[in-house]
């Protein structure tokens, strides 16, 4: 867990702070698969701005996740460049105006990354735009064998039916 402490910095209004932050990120579990981040640990731009009613904090970086295709179980990978915004009143009245990663002074920048690498990610995490999948008959990979099933083939019962109903 990769966090920062906000008392290490003292900003008046419309000052800022920037600063380069190593940030481990966590593997993520996406439908069922395990999401593996490459490299664990990322360089981040961190800033923090000042202004008279709060804080507005912004980090930025790259984030790469390895795991597997979600249409062909295949080795995938997705990289996404993230860039992510939260806002810490001075006062906080309501709980809209507070972030979710600060708590005692501190920021959890590891959280707040590897929810924004999340919301960042395409609904279905793919080897490659064009991939054709298994194949719903018999489960083998239709990107090394694209075939089709001839429904009166793929189960010699049905031929046995048939039979039986021109007999009939
Ligand atoms: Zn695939
Ligand atoms: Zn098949």
């Amino acid at each position: 867990m990769t966090s920062f402490s906000l008392r290490q910095v003292r900003l008046r209004s419309g000052e800022q702070y920037r600063d380069e932050q190593e940030v481990a990120l966590e593997p993520l579990e996406l439908g069922g698969q395990r999401y593996i981040p490459v490299p664990e640990k990322v360089r981040a731009d961190f800033t923090i701005s000042r202004a008279s009613t709060g804080s507005v904090f912004d980090l930025r970086f790259r984030g790469r996740l390895h795991g597997p295709c979600q249409r062909c179980l295949a080795d995938a990978v997705v990289e996404k460049g993230i860039s992510a915004r939260e806002y810490q009143a001075t006062s906080p009245d309501s709980e809209e105006m507070r972030s979710p990663y600060v708590e005692d002074d501190r920021l959890d920048l590891g959280a707040w990354a590897r929810d924004a690498l999340a919301l960042a990610l395409p609904a279905q995490i793919l080897c490659r735009p064009e991939c054709a999948g298994l194949c719903p008959v018999c489960g083998r990979d239709l990107n090394v064998e694209p075939h089709e099933h001839d429904e009166q083939q793929a189960d010699p019962r049905w031929d046995a039916l048939a039979e039986l109903r021109d007999r009939l």
